[in-house]
This record gives structure tokens, sequence and C-alpha cells, in this order.
């Protein structure tokens, strides 16, 4: 018999703030450990699209204009985990946000046999991101991306490829924005890192450097923290 079979499912959780580049991560290890990315967004949308008993009472929160309760996102998830392309593992993302949200977590996987493997998450310097993310900006008349820093037009104001002269920046890609979404992901996660701490389960990877580096080390802890 394959042992693999009788292993049970991976799970994972990702950390990371926005433009760590977690997205790009979660895809590079489905491919390689055929995991299935879970992020709460999709679940609520896919289970209310089901007609589930879950989905229906979700939708009927929305409706009303309410948030979904942490008891109506976990009877979603375990739901979701039962589904067959769940059976080598999941990388959950967007949720738990709370440490009341991990405990409901650790009960659900309880049930099943089931503990989280590693929380993983992406750690970034603060002020290089403000300056990675703050610098960016695209031409207007093709979309070609530049960086004030990092890649700048031969000629300045001039898009290389189709000689626009309009280059555009997001308004939220402001560096006073950035920072203070980053502040805001410190302060929310904070006790969620202390408590994957305290399960002897959190993982760290240095997200600043290459795509592939960081990849590779992901790869790593995943196959040390599922062997
Ligand atoms: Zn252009």
């Amino acid at each position: 018999m394959n042992m693999a079979v009788m292993t049970r499912p991976a799970v994972l959780i990702l950390l990371g703030p926005p433009g760590a580049g977690k997205g790009t991560q979660a895809r590079m290890l489905e491919e390689k450990f055929g995991y299935v990315q879970l992020s709460t967004g999709d679940l609520l949308r896919e289970a209310v699209a089901a007609g589930t008993p879950a989905g229906l009472a979700a939708k009927a929160v929305m409706e009303a204009g309410q948030l979904v309760s942490d008891e109506i996102v976990i009877n979603i998830l375990r739901d979701r985990l039962a589904e067959p392309d769940c059976a080598k593992g999941v990388i959950l993302d967007g949720f738990p946000r709370t440490t009341v949200q991990a405990e409901a977590l650790d009960d659900l996987l309880a049930e099943n046999n089931q503990k989280i493997n590693a929380a993983i998450s992406l750690e970034v310097d603060d002020a290089a991101m403000v300056e990675r993310i703050s610098g960016r900006y695209t031409c207007g008349g093709c979309g070609e991306g530049y960086h004030d820093s990092f890649k700048q037009p031969a000629e300045a104001g001039k898009c290389d490829k189709c000689g626009g002269t309009e280059m555009k920046r997001r308004a939220d890609d402001n560096a006073e924005t950035v920072a203070s979404r980053l502040e805001a992901y410190h302060a929310q996660t904070a006790p969620l890192i202390a408590y994957y701490g305290g399960k002897g389960v959190l993982r760290t990877t240095d997200a600043m450097g290459g795509i592939n580096d960081i990849a590779q080390d992901m790869a790593a802890i995943v196959t040390k923290a599922t062997s």
C-alpha cells in the first residue's frame, strides 16, 4: 500500500502582508505538492453558489449586510475540506484572522484527527516594502511596468515600449498608505504569530528575496513540516 495514501492531508497557513507575494507562493506550493489554496472569499462564493446549508446561511447574513460569523465560515470550511481535491493538503489564505478563529480551526481539524503542519509567515522589511510598492508606476498607453528605483525608462517619463508619456500610479500605492497597510497587518497578525509560535508550528521565511529563492525556502519548510 502506498504510504502517501494513509497520510493525513497537510494543513498550511500562509501569513504575509499585501505585496509580499503570498499568492505567487501559494500557487507554487499548489503545483509542487498538489495542495489546494483556500481563500475565505472563494470559499464563501463557492458555498453560496452551491447552495449548501452553510452557504445559504452565509448568503442570508451577507444579504442583510452583516459579517459572516466564524461559525458559518468554519462550517463552510468543514464541507470544503471533505472534498476529494483537498486529499493531499490545503493552504489557507485569509483565515484565521484572529486567535478565536485559530482556536475554532484547531477544533475543526481535531474532529478529523488533523492538525496544522505549519503557519508560514512571509517576513518583510517594512521600509523596503514601502519603497518597492510606492515606487511602482505603469505606462498609460501599453501597461508596461516601471519603478522609481529599480526600473526607469531610458528617457525619463517616456515609455520604452510604446513611446507613451502618460505614466500612471495607483492612488493606494503611495508611501503613506502602504506604510499604514503594513502597520495594520502587523497589528492584526501579531496575536496569530504568537499563537502559532506557542504551538510550535510557526515558520518564517525571508520574503524580500527573489521569487524562486523564496519558493525553494517554502518548499523546504513544507517538506519538513509534512514528513
Ligand atoms: Zn507604453
